[in-house]
């Protein structure tokens, strides 16, 4: 079965056999266990093990499983069955543990399609690859991504780094792409906890080369964390966790309860050029 994945050392189109993926050049990469594989490039295939580590994979997970971003990941949805073309390929570039992917993954199976997920954190891949036995996972890189040029018709990226060139370079013209990013005052509460003076995020529109604005939708939930362990799985998720003033954190620690704001943007754009 062809792939929607590419060779990182020849650029050439991957074909799924069993056990492995193999080029027409003849390079070859073993599918694990769980169903995944590592299309690292070459000169990072042996570098210590990057992205998010096991721990934090668990974390994310945790948190997720207890659904309080379930609002989020049904906008993500519903967006992707309104504006995929019929038979989708859709790639999730950092698709963490596979929890929006998994709900994707049904979006494009419906309309006769597939998907794909990528990320640099192999304990994550690992568990989407797992939970969403439909998809193909990859342990890649966002800004190498083992991706032919225009081969993607909606390109999710959900809390993960923006390596925008590239998503241009995979995404075909009239394909979508939704980018989710944290709204101004997300997570306000926990802010106001572990910061002296919590200030908001920035409302950015940037205008990201290749791509056009459709629109940006926002999406808003609010939910009542009810023990410790949930309020520092939260908590770890967060940019804040390495930023925040130790007394902050000690604050957080403390709490058993915290009732938070969860506010999200999906900010939705269309590849240009010509089909
Ligand atoms: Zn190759």
């Amino acid at each position: 079965m062809e792939s929607l994945f590419c060779c990182p050392v020849c650029g050439g189109v991957l074909v799924r056999e069993e056990g492995r993926y193999c080029c027409q050049k003849g390079h070859s990469f073993d599918i694990a266990r769980e169903g995944y594989v590592n299309l690292l490039p070459a000169n990072q295939q042996h570098s210590k093990t990057p992205g998010d580590d096991k721990e934090m994979a668990a974390a994310r997970t945790r948190f997720l499983e207890g659904g309080w971003y379930t609002p989020l990941r049904e906008a993500l949805c519903t967006l992707a069955a309104e504006l995929a073309s019929d038979a989708p390929s859709l790639l999730d570039a950092g698709c963490g543990e596979g929890w929006y992917t998994q709900a994707l993954a049904e979006v494009a199976a419906a309309k006769g399609g597939r998907l794909a997920g990528i990320d640099l954190s192999k304990p994550a891949v690992k568990k989407a690859a797992r939970r969403c036995p439909a998809g193909e996972f990859a342990v890649g890189t966002l800004y190498h991504l083992p991706a032919a040029d225009s081969s993607v018709d909606l390109l999710v990226n959900c809390f993960s780094p923006l390596a925008a060139g590239e998503f241009a370079r995979v995404v075909k013209p009239r394909g979508k792409f939704l980018y989710v990013v944290p709204g101004p005052r997300h997570l306000w509460e926990l802010k106001e906890i572990v910061y002296d003076r919590p200030y908001e995020n920035g409302e950015r529109w940037e205008e990201y080369p290749g791509f056009r604005y459709l629109k940006v939708v926002p999406v808003e939930t609010r939910f009542t964390l009810r023990d410790s362990r949930a309020i520092q799985d939260l908590f770890g998720m967060t940019p804040y966790y390495w930023k925040s003033p130790k007394s902050g954190a000690e604050r957080l620690a403390g709490l058993d309860r915290l009732t938070v704001t969860g506010q999200f943007r999906i900010h939705v754009m269309e590849r240009t050029g010509e089909e």
